[in-house]
């Protein structure tokens, strides 16, 4: 597997291989890899020739009281990963190379899909995700472009983007990828001191219990919603940060669900650790 930093080398090898003929598949992660990071992988091999991997903690998704200086990192480990799934590259720049001096240039998806759910309270963080994903896309050339529904406001604002834009690129969702007992994986879980394991697994027994409330004919988000919010709280030091409601793609608020509706959860424990979670309520 080869490692490349530079953007203009990225950029090199990926002429090199359309010359060749060979489609590339990007994945776009932070690193700290985890099963779900490395399914992408294995999925992105089957929509390309060759699989690169960017493994950037972009900066500018972060906001100033986030987690950026704390976020999990291990590039050795992630690269004996990367390489144990079969990816070709693995390009991982530095910031100082991404913005260089002098770099003013900002991508912005309307706020109808920005400005709520986790934009309400991360400002900015969009704006972010769109900067460096639209980045990457020109640096790596990719045809298609891997990206879990686990983050499922980021893979509707990646599509619009790419759509509006123009970008030339598929891009493909994946699954959300969980543990055992459901809780789905995130390089964030390393955070979780162990007593907090538990009441971690509220975001995805939620879920499963909007499934049932909805398998029994409630169709109300607001009682839902209600609902779900006591559920949560019944576990220790949970704090809700949004329950909602909303339709897949346009992520407008739905007052009835429906099989277009997505429930989409973040939950802060212990006053940290903010983890979110989705998923279809009825089949
Ligand atoms: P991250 O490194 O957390 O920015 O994630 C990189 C990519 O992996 C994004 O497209 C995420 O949506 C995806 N991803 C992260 N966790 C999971 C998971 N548990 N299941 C599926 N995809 C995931």
């Amino acid at each position: 597997m080869l490692i490349i930093h530079h953007p203009a080398a990225m950029t090199a090898w990926a002429k090199e291989q359309a010359k060749a003929g060979r489609s590339i598949a990007l994945v776009p992660t932070m690193g700290y890899f985890h099963e779900g990071h490395l399914s992408l992988m294995r999925t992105a091999a089957r929509h390309a020739d060759v699989v690169a991997v960017s493994l950037f903690v972009n900066p500018t998704q972060f906001g100033p009281q986030e987690d950026l200086a704390a976020y999990p990192r291990n590039f050795e480990r992630d690269q004996a990963m990367a390489e144990g799934a079969g990816v070709q590259v693995l390009f991982a720049p530095e910031a100082a190379d991404m913005y260089p001096a002098g770099f003013c240039t900002t991508v912005t998806v309307g706020k109808e899909l920005t400005d709520q759910l986790c934009g309400a309270s991360r400002p900015g963080h969009f704006a972010g995700v769109a900067t460096v994903v639209c980045k990457l896309f020109q640096i790596v050339r990719p045809d298609a472009a891997v990206f879990g529904e686990k983050d499922f406001q980021q893979l509707a604002v990646i599509r619009r983007m790419t759509a509006d834009l123009n970008l030339g690129v598929e891009i493909v969702a994946h699954p959300t990828v969980r543990e055992e007992d459901g809780l789905a994986m995130s390089s964030r879980n390393t955070y979780l001191a162990p007593s907090q394991r538990e009441a971690a697994l509220s975001l995805s027994r939620a879920i499963a219990l909007a499934r049932k409330m909805a398998a029994e004919g409630e169709r109300s988000a607001e009682r839902l919603t209600a609902e779900l919010r006591d559920f949560i709280h019944s576990f220790p030091a949970t704090a809700v940060d949004y329950i909602s409601f909303v339709d897949q793609d346009s992520l407008r608020p739905a007052e009835e669900i429906d099989a277009q509706t997505v429930l989409a959860l973040a939950v802060k424990i212990g006053g940290k650790v903010r983890l979110i979670d989705n998923g279809k309520v009825l089949a």
